[in-house]
């Protein structure tokens, strides 16, 4: 690894500063559980970095009575996982933090450093797209807040400047009725990267029988974190019916712009993305009947 400076900055508008002072070829580090292995072997040598592990203000998950969730960026995917009102009320954000890396990797992983990586696998993000959530940037130009699937441009890059953080996720609350699952297929159960992932949210009406509101976001068939909006139209004011899902998963193939490479094929990706759009609005379908 090459020599560089390391800045450990107690506030945002610190961290902010030293972006916006120290110029080019700085990197802000979280966990580092990407931009550790970079540096190490993948020619990425930043001139400084910037750490946000000990800023309080962008750490832990803020429950917002009846107005949702705030999820801090420097946030450990562990944290996220186990939280009890995310576990009760927002599962499938704990289902996208759980599938990262080992336990070990989630006690340092954060959000912000999973969405800031802006691989098109990345595991938690299209649970976070799906949830509704926002991202707020914060930069010396002052703050935006913005749809987090937004946020990516492409493989490795995002809207963010280099001198800008994500500070927060903004979360709305559930819609009543509603229930989100995320699902992924990769060769080994564990630390491996998704061949394919799929992040469904459904409503349902009163009677349980219709959807009324549907996000699909897919994950790694595409440069970036995929909505796949004729897919929800396919849903949205339709009888949930095994048949209303089949037809909507097969639209949602249709949507995916996959690559073949070592992992899969494009035709395997497409049949991928199918399943898992079936299993994922399916076992959404069936939490929200289970419930009283
Ligand atoms: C063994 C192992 C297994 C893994 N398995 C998975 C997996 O199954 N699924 C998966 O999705 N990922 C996986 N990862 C990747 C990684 O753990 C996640 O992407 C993690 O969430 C990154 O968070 P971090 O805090 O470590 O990011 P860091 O490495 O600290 O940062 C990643 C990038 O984001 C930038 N950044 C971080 N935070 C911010 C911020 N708040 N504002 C602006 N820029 C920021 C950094 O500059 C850097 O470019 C794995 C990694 C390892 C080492």
């Amino acid at each position: 690894m090459h020599r560089f400076d390391y800045f450990a900055p107690t506030t945002v508008a610190e961290a902010v500063n030293i972006l916006r002072s120290q110029g080019e070829g700085g990197k802000v580090i979280a966990g580092g559980t990407d931009l550790v292995p970079q540096m190490k072997e993948r020619g990425r040598h930043p001139k400084y970095v910037v750490s946000l592990n000990r800023i309080p203000e962008i750490q832990g998950i803020e429950v917002r009575n009846g107005q949702g969730l705030r999820v801090g960026a420097a946030t450990r995917c562990w944290a996220i996982r186990n939280h009890p009102v995310v576990v009760e009320q927002y599962n499938i954000l704990a289902q996208g933090a759980a599938l990262i890396g080992s336990i070990q990797t989630q006690n340092l992983a954060t959000i912000g450093g999973n969405v800031c990586n802006a691989i098109p696998s990345a595991d938690a993000v299209p649970a976070f797209i799906v949830a509704g959530a926002q991202a707020r940037i914060i930069g010396p130009n002052g703050q935006r807040t913005v749809p987090l699937e937004e946020v990516f441009v492409g493989p490795n890059r995002t809207i963010l400047a280099p001198d800008e953080i994500l500070t927060d996720l903004l979360i709305p609350a559930p819609l009543p009725r509603s229930a989100g699952v995320y699902l992924r297929h990769c060769p080994r159960k564990e630390l491996d990267i998704a061949i394919a992932g799929v992040g469904s949210y459904v409503q349902l009406d009163e009677a349980k029988a219709t959807f009324t509101h549907a996000r699909i976001c897919l994950s790694a068939v595409a440069p970036v974190p995929l909505r796949a909006p004729r897919a929800e139209a396919a849903l949205i004011g339709k009888p949930a019916t095994a048949e209303t899902i089949a037809a909507a998963a097969q639209v949602a193939a249709e949507e995916a712009r996959p690559i073949t490479d070592m992992r899969g094929t494009v035709e395997f990706r497409r049949h991928l993305v199918k399943v898992l759009t079936e299993r994922t609005v399916t076992q959404s379908v069936e939490q929200i009947r289970a419930r009283a």
